[in-house]
């Protein structure tokens, strides 16, 4: 016995060595005017109770999701009952959801093992993800391969998708990104499963032909690999890179607002502590510098969607002020149309709008620099769900997520398609 424990502390340090949630509890706020968003702000900024943001204000006015430690349950509850706020509780014991996804995983990891086969109703290490992609990449020689752009702070490869099924290198193109933010984990998976579904439906399907006929596609499953890798080894709602900074014991950047797009303005912060710091300058963090470096060199591409979770929304451009885009129209439309397809599987409910008017000012963010750059039909999903799991999805919504995103983002699609430009 004292061996299996040994060997259990040798083999497992990834298990052994993970932040524990026991006990804490998720937060729904209410916030119904300016003064209760103050009153809010002074809870969710005082250091004392320890609190992690989920869902932050909103100009929609949705609720307010915030993860409350154990200990400070009693002070936060007193301070919203003596503050007149409306409150509930979403999530009641954060480590029961974390147990019970560990244990769906490793149950998996066990079956893939003995079966060879990728499971996409299932979460994923990287490693898993990396060998799932060179097996797509090996199973389709003749329209994917794997590419590496670069490599990461803690310096993993980062590896894109390429689907391609003509000539020359600089065709349009689309750029598919998931996973800038690590916790978000429906994201990444639901790239995977998009991944399978064009490698597979070339030739097969006539949206998928026919939209790979004109252009390629390259997707980034894992934008911020170090990132990934710690929600998995050590704290599971990790958001930011791992990125170090002298004078500073706090870790990481946000990689959504480190693009060069009015990079430091609103909705960022120049805290490295913060969850929205945006780093020391634009493209500071390997991950992002990777893919504009990419992009630019590359100096086709018309079409970016990054891939978020969770709040059921599709957004354009502007982030970063409420002036509204010169394609704001057409984008709109592009994405009423793409909501509307997205709800016709199962009846799930995006909201649409441009991400500042939508859910708040954040600076620095991936579409608003590729729009800035020329790519017009820039997109931002937050995925599943509005809030019941947050970003604790549970695997078995992982493909129908996936078959409904996919539906949005093939009405994206087909009009980059048919609209280039
Ligand atoms: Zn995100």
């Amino acid at each position: 016995m004292k061996w299996i424990l040994f060997l259990g502390a040798l083999i497992g340090p990834s298990l052994c060595g993970r932040e524990e949630f026991r006990g804490d509890q998720v937060f729904r706020i209410n916030v119904r005017n300016g003064d209760e968003i103050s009153k809010l702000n002074e809870l969710v900024n005082s250091d004392n109770f320890k609190l992690n943001l989920w869902k932050s204000f909103s100009n929609l006015g949705l609720p307010v999701d915030i993860l409350v430690p154990s200990v400070n349950l009693q002070p936060v509850e007193f301070f919203l009952k003596s503050q007149g706020l409306d409150y509930s509780v979403t999530i009641e014991d954060l480590q029961v959801l974390l147990d019970k996804e560990n244990e769906e995983m490793q149950h998996n990891e066990e079956q893939e093992r003995s079966s060879n086969n990728f499971n996409y109703g299932a979460y994923h290490s990287l490693e898993g993800i990396y060998q799932e992609m060179d097996s797509i990449a090996r199973q389709f020689p003749d329209l994917a391969s794997r590419v590496k752009i670069g490599h990461s702070f803690e310096n993993r490869p980062m590896y894109v998708l390429k689907f391609s099924a003509g000539e020359g290198s600089r065709r349009p193109a689309i750029w598919l990104n998931a996973g800038i933010h690590s916790r978000e984990w429906i994201s990444q998976a639901t790239a995977m499963w998009t991944a399978r579904k064009i490698a597979s439906g070339y030739g097969k399907d006539p949206a998928v032909t026919s939209i790979l006929e004109k252009m390629d596609i390259f997707l980034l499953p894992v934008a911020n690999p170090d990132g990934y890798v710690y929600t998995h080894t050590h704290n599971r709602l990790w958001r930011k890179t791992r990125s170090l900074h002298p004078g500073s014991s706090c870790i990481g950047v946000d990689p959504n607002r480190n693009w060069n797009a009015s990079f430091a303005g609103g909705g960022a912060s120049d805290n490295p502590c913060s969850e929205v710091y945006h780093g020391p300058h634009a493209n500071s963090e390997v991950e992002v510098k990777s893919v504009v470096d990419f992009i630019q060199k590359h100096g086709n591409f018309k079409c970016f969607i990054d891939l978020h979770s969770y709040s059921q929304l599709l957004m354009y451009p502007y982030g970063y002020t409420e002036k509204k885009a010169q394609d704001a129209v057409e984008l709109d439309k592009v994405a009423r149309l793409a909501a509307k397809a997205l709800a016709s599987l199962s009846g799930t409910q995006y909201q649409v709008g441009s991400t500042c008017t939508t859910v708040y000012k954040a600076s620095g963010s991936s579409t608003d620099w590729a729009y800035d750059n020329g790519i017009k039909y820039a997109f931002t999903f937050e995925l599943r769900d509005t809030g019941h799991y947050g970003f604790l999805l549970p695997a078995k919504q992982i493909i129908p997520t996936a078959k409904e995103t996919w539906l949005g983002l093939k009405t994206i699609m087909e009009h980059v398609r048919d609209n280039l430009y």
